[in-house]
């Protein structure tokens, strides 16, 4: 029996693995025009979280609101003047906007796109996306009978804004303090280069002015829902949406992201031709930042004596027994990296030796591009073909600091083992260590916040928000039974 099979019928029945997602998704819209959204259910580990019943009813009253406001509706219409400060023609609707714009890797992209789509669920905003070079290809429109790309004549061209720039939150602050109302017009700053002004956007008195403003851009790189968490006046209803605190990126990537067919093609052909036959499967990503500090020979160690130490891939059976054919067990590895040498390390292990218990161990990597490119589409298509194909692991290693592995374990709703990062050319020890929670972490979030916001190692309104394994001074939002004492 193949893994898709054993997945399908492990499941049971459509009842069991529900391609609704328990409600998290919509039923009835594009099975043809976007086939991953119901699809990818079979690929994937069945997820054990379900959504609660207020996020799903919250879901629900967003897309209404969405196909309410969506460009070109007259609610749209009338609130257009107010971008460039007119006023708001006619009787002011319920319609406010949450503009987002891509910046930086596609990791970095989905993790802030993500935070944002919750920013604009709490704050009741509509959220519009700039598409960028590829977005649209690479992705489905998530909500049913309405779009979420802010249309070809939207009167402002350039949304790509600075934290100097006068309508930056930040500025506005720096120039006049909190004040309200403020411009019809903000930008948000929330890049990791924060200035304390631009850290005000997670505090309650300024969450309370933006409630006002009916056009808010943000650009970000970050995963900040932990920052939305440690607002006082957020995390009740953050709580409701997920009493399972840690399922946040998990339920939203899965309602959100879907493969446009393009990318779900790429993925479904790649994961039949090589990765189908296996009952387990181990996915690793290994992300280099550092090349000084990484050395081929000792990642590849590292690598190594993480998946042997964990045993997360069979132990060498040096007598050298034979495996009676038909008798033996595949395990399917995927490796996804930008660097050639990692598979072939992997590979020779059980080529020189059988691994104990006639386990065969089948060992793939899409693609290493070598070089990581910027705004690419077939580059970035390779790319979110692959965080997914990572997704579809059981158990998943992935490397520290990445928010590529981060989207691949969100999706997939895996705690990973971490491969740490070298800080000197020496080889890393411990080689790995097993995250906290499934939650990408909230990278270099402001030394003010932070201040501010936690006690010790926990948040102060919400104590399991704690620092990040992988990433120093990160923030991450835990289990809540894994509240940090
Ligand atoms: P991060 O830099 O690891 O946090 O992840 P990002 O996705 O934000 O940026 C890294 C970019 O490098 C990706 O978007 C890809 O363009 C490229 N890249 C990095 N690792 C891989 C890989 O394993 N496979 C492929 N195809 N591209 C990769």
């Amino acid at each position: 029996m193949s893994g898709f099979e054993a997945r399908t019928s492990a499941a049971g029945s459509d009842a069991l693995r529900d391609k609704y997602l328990d409600g998290l998704l919509a039923a009835g819209l594009y099975e043809d025009s976007c086939r991953s959204r119901y699809e990818a259910v079979n690929y994937r580990h069945l997820s054990p979280y379900k959504p609660s019943a207020y996020l799903v009813q919250k879901l629900r009253e967003y897309e209404d609101r969405h196909r309410r406001c969506a460009p070109h509706t007259n609610a749209y219409k009338k609130m257009l003047p107010l971008l460039t400060g007119g006023v708001a023609a006619g009787t002011v609707e319920e319609c406010k906007y949450l503009l987002w714009t891509p910046f930086s890797g596609l990791g970095n992209k989905i993790i802030s796109l993500t935070s944002s789509f919750l920013y604009a669920l709490l704050t009741e905003r509509v959220l519009l996306i700039d598409r960028g070079r590829d977005f649209s290809k690479l992705f489905c429109e998530p909500f049913p009978g309405t779009s979420w790309l802010i249309p070809e004549d939207f009167p402002m061209k350039n949304l790509y804004f600075n934290r100097g720039d006068p309508l930056s939150y930040g500025s506005l602050v720096r120039e006049k303090g909190i004040v309200n109302p403020l411009p019809s017009f903000v930008y948000a700053h929330v890049v990791t280069d924060f200035a304390q002004e631009d850290a005000r956007f997670f505090f309650e008195e300024d969450q309370r002015a933006l409630r006002g403003v009916p056009w808010l851009l943000v650009r970000s790189e970050v995963h900040y829902a932990a920052g939305l968490f440690l607002n006082a006046d957020f995390e009740p209803e953050l709580s409701r949406l997920f009493p399972e605190t840690e399922t946040v990126f998990h339920h939203l990537s899965r309602y959100l992201l879907h493969p446009s067919n393009k990318a779900w093609g790429m993925i479904t052909r790649y994961y039949h031709t090589y990765l189908a036959k296996g009952k387990e499967r181990l996915g690793i990503q290994i992300r280099i930042f550092n090349h000084e500090n990484s050395p081929f020979e000792n990642v590849s160690t590292q690598v190594v004596n993480c998946l042997m130490k964990e045993k997360l891939l069979p132990e060498i059976d040096l007598n050298d027994p034979q495996v009676v054919p038909g008798r033996w067990k595949i395990m399917d590895v995927i490796v996804t990296t930008l660097h050639s040498g990692y598979l072939d390390k992997i590979r020779s292990i059980y080529w020189e030796h059988p691994a104990a218990g006639g386990v065969l161990v089948s060992v793939h990597q899409p693609s290493h591009e070598e070089y990581q490119l910027m705004d690419d589409e077939s580059h970035d298509m390779k790319a979110w073909a692959e965080m997914n194909l990572l997704s579809f692991s059981d158990v998943l290693v992935t490397s520290a600091w990445s928010t590529f592995g981060y989207v691949g374990q969100g999706l997939g709703g895996l705690k990973p083992w971490i491969l740490l990062r070298p800080k000197s050319p020496a080889l890393q020890e411990p080689s790995c260590v097993r995250d906290i929670s499934m939650e990408p972490c909230f990278h270099l979030p402001p030394a003010y916040l932070c201040e501010q916001k936690m006690d010790g190692k926990r948040g102060k309104v919400a104590p399991y928000v704690t620092y990040c394994v992988d990433v120093e001074g990160g923030l991450k939002v835990l289990a809540r039974n894994n509240e940090v004492p």
